[in-house]
C-alpha cells in the first residue's frame, strides 16, 4: 500500500507538472496570438509603399547641405503677406471676398510666392491702390491681390516677375476703406475667390 500510494503520488506530481506546462504553453499561445495575426503579411505589404522606400533611401544618401536646401525649398513656397500674428479684421464671406489684415499703417506687404504681376492699379475703384500677382502653387494657377495700399508705395510693373517676399507696397487706406488695412484676396484657378485665411493656413509652413 505505501508503494502504491507513493507511485500514485509521484504520478500525480508528474501529471501536475504536465498540467502546469500545458497551462503555460496555452497562456503563451494566447499572449502571442494578438501579435501574430493571420493578416500580418497583408499589413506589411500595405506599409511598404515603393515610392516611400525610395525617397527615404535617397534622403539618407544625400549630403547634409542638399538635404537642408531641399527642406527650405519644400517649406517656403508660400508665405503670409504680412506677419501671421497681425491682427485680423473683416473675415471672408459672400459679401467680402477677401480677408482684412490689420498690421498697422505703412507696414510692408509682401508677395506670398514667386509669380508674375498681372494687374497694377494706382488708385481707381473701391480696391484703391492694388496689385494682382499670378502664381503656380502645387500645380494650380492661383492669383493673390493686395488692396488699399498706400498712395505711391506700389513700385511693381505689369508683367514683372517677382520672388516670394518681394515688397508689393505699404499698408494704406486707399479706395473704399475706413482705416489702414490690407484687403487680401486669393482666386483659385477657376477665378473664384476662396477664403484667404483658410488657404494660407493650408499652404504656409511656418
Ligand atoms: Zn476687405
Amino acid at each position: 500500500m505505501p508503494e502504491t500510494r507513493q507511485r500514485g503520488a509521484s504520478f500525480l506530481r508528474i501529471r501536475r507538472r504536465y498540467l502546469y506546462l500545458g497551462a503555460m504553453a496555452f497562456a503563451g499561445a494566447m499572449t502571442c496570438l494578438p501579435t501574430l495575426p493571420a493578416s500580418a503579411e497583408v499589413v506589411h505589404a500595405e506599409q511598404v509603399v515603393p515610392g516611400q522606400a525610395l525617397s527615404v533611401a535617397r534622403l539618407v544618401d544625400e549630403p547634409e547641405v542638399e538635404r537642408a536646401s531641399y527642406a527650405i525649398t519644400y517649406f517656403s513656397v508660400v508665405q503670409s503677406p504680412v506677419s501671421p500674428s497681425a491682427r485680423l479684421g473683416k473675415p471672408f464671406s459672400g459679401g467680402h471676398q477677401g480677408y482684412d489684415f490689420l498690421p498697422g499703417a505703412n507696414t510692408p506687404v509682401l508677395a506670398i510666392a514667386d509669380g508674375v504681376v498681372t494687374a497694377v492699379d494706382e488708385a481707381s475703384g473701391s480696391l484703391g491702390v492694388h496689385v494682382e500677382i499670378q502664381h503656380v502653387i502645387d500645380g494650380e494657377v492661383v492669383t493673390s491681390t493686395y488692396s488699399h495700399l498706400a498712395t505711391g508705395s506700389m513700385t511693381l510693373a505689369l508683367g514683372q516677375e517677382v520672388a516670394r517676399g518681394t515688397q508689393v507696397g505699404l499698408v494704406g487706406s486707399t479706395g473704399a476703406s475706413t482705416g489702414p488695412h490690407l484687403h487680401f484676396q486669393i482666386l483659385n484657378s477657376a477665378g473664384t475667390p476662396v477664403n484667404p485665411l483658410t488657404w494660407l493656413n493650408a499652404h504656409v509652413n511656418i
